[in-house]
C-alpha cells in the first residue's frame, strides 16, 4: 500500500543523514497521504544502511499501525497529533540537529532577523514549553504533540506559514506540503540558528527584521503573489 509514499519517506529519511542534520537514527520523517488519511513513517531503530522502503510503516491518525512488520518510530504519536490537528501539512520531519537542538535547550524562540529566515519562515519560530511531570509519564510522545499544537493556538501562529518549532529541553520539529520541502525547512531552520547565534554575539541588540521586509521576503516565494523562481516548473 502507499508505496510512492514509503519511497518518498524512505529518501527523506536518507536526506538527514547527508544534510548532516543527525548522528545515527536520531530523527525520523513522516509524510501524509489525503485519500486514505494513513501516513508513513520510518520504522524505530533501523541502520539506514541496512533500511529498505519496504520497511517502512504505514499509520492512521490514532496511532495505529495499519501496514508494515516493524514497529515505527516512538516519535510516532507526535506524527498523529500534528497531522490531525494542523491542515495541510503533507510531511513532518524531527531531527536533534545541534544548532536548533542548542537553541531548543536554551528555551529560546528563534526571531526573524534576516531575510534567509523571512524566506522560510513567516516571523518568529516558537520554542514551545517543557511537558509536565504528568505529561511525561503518561502519554508522553502524544502530549508532546499537543504541546506544540497549544503553542502555536496560544500564540496565534499559522502552523503552514512557520512549518516549524523547537521543544525546550529537546530538539525541532519541522514540516512542509512533501517529504522534500519538510526536510529542506529543517535545514533552513538549522542554518538560521546558527546565524542567529553569531548575529546576537556580534551585536546583542540586533534587530528582529522590520515587518516590510519580512512581508516582501516571504509573499515572493509563498502564496497566490509568489514570483521567485520558474514557473510551471
Ligand atoms: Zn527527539
Amino acid at each position: 500500500m502507499l508505496e510512492s509514499l514509503k519511497k518518498e519517506v524512505f529518501d527523506a529519511n536518507l536526506e538527514l543523514p547527508k544534510r548532516g542534520l543527525i548522528k545515527y537514527t536520531w530523527g525520523n520523517v513522516s509524510a501524509f497521504d489525503e485519500e486514505t488519511g494513513y501516513f508513513a513513517i520510518k520504522p524505530s531503530g533501523v541502520d539506514y544502511e541496512s533500511m529498505t522502503p519496504d520497511d517502512i510503516v504505514i499509520c492512521d491518525l490514532d496511532g495505529r499501525v495499519v501496514e508494515g512488520d516493524l514497529n515505527p518510530s516512538s516519535d510516532m504519536p507526535t506524527h498523529a497529533v500534528l497531522y490531525q490537528s494542523f491542515k495541510g501539512l503533507g510531511s513532518i520531519v524531527h531531527t536533534h540537529s545541534p544548532w536548533a537542538t542548542i537553541w531548543a535547550q536554551a528555551g529560546k524562540d528563534v526571531d526573524a532577523l534576516g531575510t534567509t529566515h523571512a524566506d522560510t519562515f513567516y516571523g518568529t519560530i516558537p520554542c514551545a514549553r517543557y511537558l509536565s511531570e504528568e505529561e511525561v509519564n503518561t502519554e508522553y510522545e502524544k502530549e508532546t504533540g499537543n504541546v506544540i499544537v497549544e503553542t502555536f493556538h496560544e500564540r496565534g501562529i499559522d502552523p503552514v506559514s512557520v512549518p516549524g518549532v523547537l521543544l525546550h529541553g529537546h530538539a525541532p520539529f519541522t514540516w512542509g506540503s512533501d517529504a522534500k520541502k519538510a526536510v529542506m525547512n529543517a535545514v533552513v531552520l538549522e542554518e538560521v540558528c546558527k546565524m542567529n547565534y553569531y548575529t546576537q554575539a556580534l551585536n546583542p541588540n540586533a534587530h528582529v527584521l522590520p515587518d516590510f521586509i519580512l512581508d516582501k521576503h516571504f509573499e515572493r516565494k509563498h502564496g497566490e503573489n509568489a514570483y521567485y523562481g520558474q514557473k510551471n516548473r
